[in-house]
């Protein structure tokens, strides 16, 4: 149980289409992240699933079940809100049995489940405080106890961690992700967080202006990106882009030539890219200094020193957005100093001129058997 089905989900508001016609197949006990820019349709389709918006079109089949025309409660569903939403006056006992007490459930049940879950969540000691006493991860978590306490088939995650600082958000991530093994609940998370989303996700849905870019466990985004948009998306700082000609193919790939050096990069060739402007894409992190298979001279104009590594970013010729470069450990990178760096072929993605990847010859370790004891 816990089954989900998007087929062709659409959503209008007035004549405005935000979700464009999205599928989608959600295992059981599966961990979703839909993540994408802001605007990109993100919690509007996470409310339609819940019930919280009436869907223009398509089906939300939820356990074999059109659930389109059923309201929230009678979807086997629980929502968790960036906004606590907790009841101020109430103790947290209170706040955690609220749905219970809605349903009328037997008082002995109410106080099985919710200290149930206020032990999982580890809030036993807190059961008798008011909201106001409590810190904002653990108003969160209280939240996800009224949700657990339902004991719904998946639970729905609009952005829950944004109102905490960044240290909370990591120990949240953590508890979440624990939450999730011990309740093996199919869990719906929206986020525009993408270390969220690559921490979390068994996969993730990558939504751009309403449509789905790419959907995958995180290492394949990351490593294989079916487009530019997602390539971009996924990675922080995000890929360079650099303007290439396709010079021709051969059996390692297909050949491209940069401000005059040639390389071949290892992706599955097609006719008639030869002549074509193609786009070569590099991680930063994928970027060392001294010379490489393509070498770049740079003046890096601003350099960020992070301790456990080193940013540069740099004007390029034919480039748009600043060339990036990041190299581990605290580096002698300096602002206006000029350095070479430089990059191999294996670790580059290529895109068509419909900014389309061409598939990287490369097995994720994922895929890769372990080597033997
Ligand atoms: P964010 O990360 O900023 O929350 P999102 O990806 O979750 O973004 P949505 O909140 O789903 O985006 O909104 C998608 C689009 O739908 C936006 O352009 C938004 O302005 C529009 N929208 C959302 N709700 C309504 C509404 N009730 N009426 C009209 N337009 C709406």
């Amino acid at each position: 149980m816990g089954q989900l089905s998007l087929k062709n989900v659409i959503k209008t508001f007035g004549q405005f289409e935000v979700v464009k016609g999205v599928s989608l197949d959600v295992n059981e006990g599966e961990f979703i992240v839909f993540v994408g820019p802001s605007g990109c349709g993100k919690s509007t389709l996470l409310r339609m699933i819940a019930g919280l918006e009436h869907t223009t079109g398509g089906d939300i089949v939820i356990d074999g079940k059109r659930v389109n025309d059923l309201p929230p409660v009678k979807r086997g569903i629980a929502m968790v809100f960036q906004s606590y939403a907790l009841y101020p006056h109430m103790t947290v006992f209170e706040n955690i049995a609220f749905p219970l007490r809605v349903e009328k459930a037997p008082e002995s049940v109410i106080r099985e489940k919710v200290e149930a879950a206020a032990k999982i969540l580890h809030l036993d000691s807190r059961l008798k405080q008011k909201p106001g006493m409590l810190s904002g991860g653990q108003r969160q978590r209280v939240a996800i106890g009224r949700a657990i306490v339902r004991e719904p088939e998946i639970f729905l995650f609009d952005e829950p961690l944004s109102n905490l600082d960044a240290a909370l958000r990591a120990d949240m991530r953590i508890e979440l992700t624990r939450l999730h093994k011990q309740l093996g609940a199919t869990m719906i998370y929206v986020t525009h967080d993408q270390v969220e989303a690559m921490t979390m996700a068994d996969r993730i849905v990558v939504l751009n202006a309403g449509y789905i870019a790419q959907v995958g466990a995180p290492l394949e985004l990351y490593h294989k990106p079916q487009n530019t948009f997602v390539a971009g998306f996924i990675g922080n700082p995000r890929m360079n882009f650099l303007p290439v000609t396709c010079t021709g193919l051969n059996e390692g790939g297909v050949e491209v030539v940069y401000e005059g050096q040639k390389l071949t990069v290892p992706v599955a060739a097609r006719s008639g890219l030869a002549g074509e402007r193609l786009m070569l894409g590099i991680r930063p992190e994928h970027i060392t200094l001294g010379a490489g298979e393509v070498t770049l001279d740079i003046a890096p104009t601003v350099v960020e020193q992070l301790g456990q590594q080193t940013i540069g970013y740099a004007a390029l010729p034919g480039l748009e957005a600043n060339f990036c470069v990041v190299l581990p450990g605290d580096q002698a990178l300096e602002a206006d100093i000029p350095v070479t760096v430089g990059f191999r072929a294996d670790d580059c993605h290529l895109f068509d001129g419909e900014g389309q990847a061409l598939e990287r010859h490369i097995t994720l370790a994922s895929q890769s058997p372990l080597p033997a004891a």
